[in-house]
């Protein structure tokens, strides 16, 4: 049988044979230090390559998913979604006044301090 060695980074032992068959790890410590390891790294590639304009699509659904499309919604109601108004993916056209499209839902900022959301 081939030789296996434990995919903990820094442990070299092999892998005994009385582990399960689909074992990557020496010991059952390494295994569970192994998994957190990529856990944390998954996270940390996710953090990173997170979509501002995806975060953004999520917050307005939440929005619609509680006040629904073409309201008139308060900004200050939804302030602690902390949405970052400034980023602007694509652009739509309402009665002539342009708003801020993500992917399938567009927004218009009302004055004085009001949200309305469209499906587009
Ligand atoms: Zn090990």
């Amino acid at each position: 049988m081939k030789k296996e060695f434990c995919e903990l980074p820094g442990c070299e032992n092999e892998i005994p044979s009385w582990r399960h068959g689909n074992a990557t790890t020496c010991c059952e410590e390494h295994g569970k230090q192994l998994k957190k390891l990529r856990e944390a790294a998954n996270y940390q590639k996710l953090k990173a390559t997170a979509n501002p304009s995806i975060i953004m699509y999520r917050q307005l659904k939440w929005i619609v998913d509680h006040y629904g499309y073409e309201k008139l919604i308060d900004l200050d109601a939804v302030n602690f979604l902390g949405i970052n108004w400034a980023i602007k993916p694509d652009v739509f056209q309402r009665d002539g006044i342009t708003g801020t499209k993500v992917q399938d839902l567009g927004f218009i900022i009302s004055k004085p301090n009001n949200i309305i959301i469209y499906k587009l």
